[in-house]
């Protein structure tokens, strides 16, 4: 397996994988299966053999509490090769949605390597449609670690991106080619860290050439923050002197350092944030950049608003599809439309298989269908995505529904369709992620006449009363920086109505019969939707990973949009 810092053109190198993807695949399975066949795991379905076809009939399919006794048992300290023969060096914490129950996904040295590989990869893409953009400057990255976790044996369960930014590999690129300094990064204090990582990205403004998180929350997260402490951060910059409320010392060394008076600097910032309409900001503070850089699909594709809008028309980047099972696709054409991107899988991540998945209703309800290779995959399919890997997942749903838009050499391309199992459900009707974020997409488009911007949207099923109904929390936000809002009631009741007609007609029918009241939008305050992340990352979620839940089945989370809301509405009639 090659390292990533022998890995010289990834360019070169994605096109031979592509070009190759159905011989990497097998080779990739005969590698795991010869290295693994041996664990206890594989042994019960294979014998000690080695063979695909064995592997196809006899490994079941499985989700992660069908193996999480496997994981618990690593996790404990049991050494024998219960999945993978390589020893598992760290956990990855997993959560997929935020909210839902974290996972504990076993790594190895090979891993890692992987992780470096893609990383390199996905820079590579990036460097050839932008100019080397990564020799050209630095990324304001917004990054931000979380507390590892010690098992019972001894290892770390962290994030994905925790470990990575723990990787001696990352360490040795970062000064070069990111604002943010390592202190700030593996800082715990969510605050402390995003000041430091703003303030770091502001001292450095002429030499941004791209913005970027993971997620777009982190980015609008920043906006946000920026909102909040552009007065102070300007202070600062004029004095040279960090804040006393920066109390990490790693924090107050990695800063002090890079810190002068700064009064001009400090002047250009103030009357860029000083202005009413924050229209265009990221533009304006990093004038260099060339692209915002963050994952805007599936859930996020709720954000691309806001950050068309703070981007000032800088290209929106999603880059990769990734989760921390395995590393999967890269978009090959960063520059295309945020509702068009689509993932080339990178074929020697993972050995890939796909269950077909019924297109009306998006589920894998069909018994005894049999998942497909990679390359075997059709046009316009929607397939449920499995994972096998070498260090120990074998035909493991990842929980992610994804369509098969196009080719790249012999390799597919997919557009992400939505998250499995995230369901409103009251009667027989059930509204998967996709077709609520439909719903919303069609609801709010009677408030972009307005200015008004959707800040951020969920949902539960309140069965409290019957019959139940669909309540929805939107935080919505002028355009022009005026905090006070007051939308026209009837509009919001309009929007409410224009989600149901948008829901499938299982829903409409079961409204049609009462068997379903009336879609509640519930208008929370602003800044709720940052308290809900807030309630998340304090409950173990990632910063760096967060996706705002579709649909909250927690009773707390609940409780908090519930005491921040300003206004009620309901749609006013049974939808056609
Ligand atoms: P985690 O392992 O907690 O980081 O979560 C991974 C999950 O994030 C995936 O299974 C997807 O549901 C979601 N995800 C990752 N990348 C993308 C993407 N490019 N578009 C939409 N959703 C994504």
């Amino acid at each position: 397996m090659a390292a990533a810092n022998e890995f010289e053109d990834g360019s070169k190198m994605i096109e031979e994988l592509t070009a190759n993807a159905e011989q990497i695949q097998e080779q990739l399975l005969a590698h795991i299966l010869n290295k693994n066949a041996g664990t206890e795991y594989l042994s019960r379905y294979l014998n000690g053999k080695t063979d695909k076809q064995l592997f196809k009939t006899n490994v079941p399919v499985v989700s992660y509490e069908d193996i999480k006794p496997y994981i618990d048992r690593i996790a404990n300290g049991d050494k024998s090769n219960i999945l993978s023969a390589d020893s598992v060096v760290e956990f990855y914490r997993s959560s997929g949605t935020s909210g839902e129950k974290p996972k504990l996904i076993p790594v190895t040295d090979e891993t890692r390597n992987l992780r470096m590989l893609y990383l390199a990869l996905l820079t590579s893409v990036l460097d050839k449609h932008f100019d080397n953009i990564h020799q050209t400057g630095k990324r304001l990255d917004f990054m931000f670690a979380k507390q590892d976790i010690d098992t019972p044996s001894g290892l770390k369960a962290r994030s994905v991106t925790t470990g990575y930014y723990k990787d001696q590999r990352f360490r040795n690129i970062l000064s070069k080619r990111y604002t943010s300094p390592i202190e700030a990064i593996l800082c715990l204090d969510p605050n402390q860290s995003m000041y430091c990582q703003l303030l770091a990205g502001l001292l450095q403004r002429d030499e941004v050439v791209l913005v970027a998180s993971n997620f777009a929350t982190a980015i609008l997260r920043a906006v946000r923050f920026l909102e909040d402490y552009w007065k102070e951060l300007c202070s600062d910059i004029r004095s040279g002197q960090l804040s006393d409320w920066i109390t990490d010392s790693g924090c107050r060394n990695a800063l002090s350092s890079i810190m002068e008076p700064n009064p001009r600097l400090a002047d250009s910032i103030q009357n860029i944030c000083g202005c009413k309409s924050w229209d265009g900001i990221i533009k304006k503070l990093w004038p260099k950049a060339k692209f915002i850089g963050a994952v805007t699909t599936g859930v996020m594709s709720q954000y691309v608003e806001r950050l068309e809008f703070y981007g000032g028309g800088l290209p929106l980047v999603s880059g990769c599809y990734a989760c921390s099972e395995a590393f999967c696709g890269v978009n090959l054409e960063p520059l295309s439309e945020p509702s068009n991107v689509a993932y080339t899988f990178v074929p020697n991540m993972a050995y890939f298989e796909f269950l077909p998945v019924n297109k009306d209703t998006l589920t894998t309800s069909e018994q005894n269908i049999e998942p497909v290779d990679l390359v075997h995959v059709k046009l316009g399919q929607c397939y449920e995505l499995l994972v096998t890997i070498a260090s120990g997942l074998y035909r493991y749903k990842v929980g992610d529904v994804l369509k098969v838009t196009g080719f790249h050499n012999a390799t597919p391309r997919f557009q992400f369709v939505e998250r499995q199992n995230v369901i409103l459900s009251i009667d027989s009707d059930k509204t998967s992620e996709a077709d609520l974020l439909k719903a919303v997409t069609e609801a709010k488009t009677l408030l972009d006449p307005l200015g008004i911007i959707l800040v951020g949207h969920t949902s539960y099923a309140d069965t409290s009363s019957i019959p139940g109904h669909y309540v929805l929390f939107w935080e919505l936000k002028a355009k022009e920086g005026d905090n006070s809002l007051e939308v026209d009631p009837r509009i919001m009741e309009e929007c409410c109505y224009r989600m149901e007609e948008s829901l499938n007609y299982i829903y409409r029918s079961n409204r049609k019969q009462n068997a379903i009241a009336a879609l509640e939008m519930r208008v929370v305050k602003q800044g709720s939707f940052d308290v809900l992340m807030d309630y998340y990352v304090s409950r173990g979620a990632s910063m760096s990973q967060y996706k705002t839940p579709t649909c909250l089945n927690s009773k707390e989370a609940i409780e908090i949009l519930d005491s921040r809301v300003m206004g009620k509405f309901f749609s006013p009639k049974t939808p056609m």
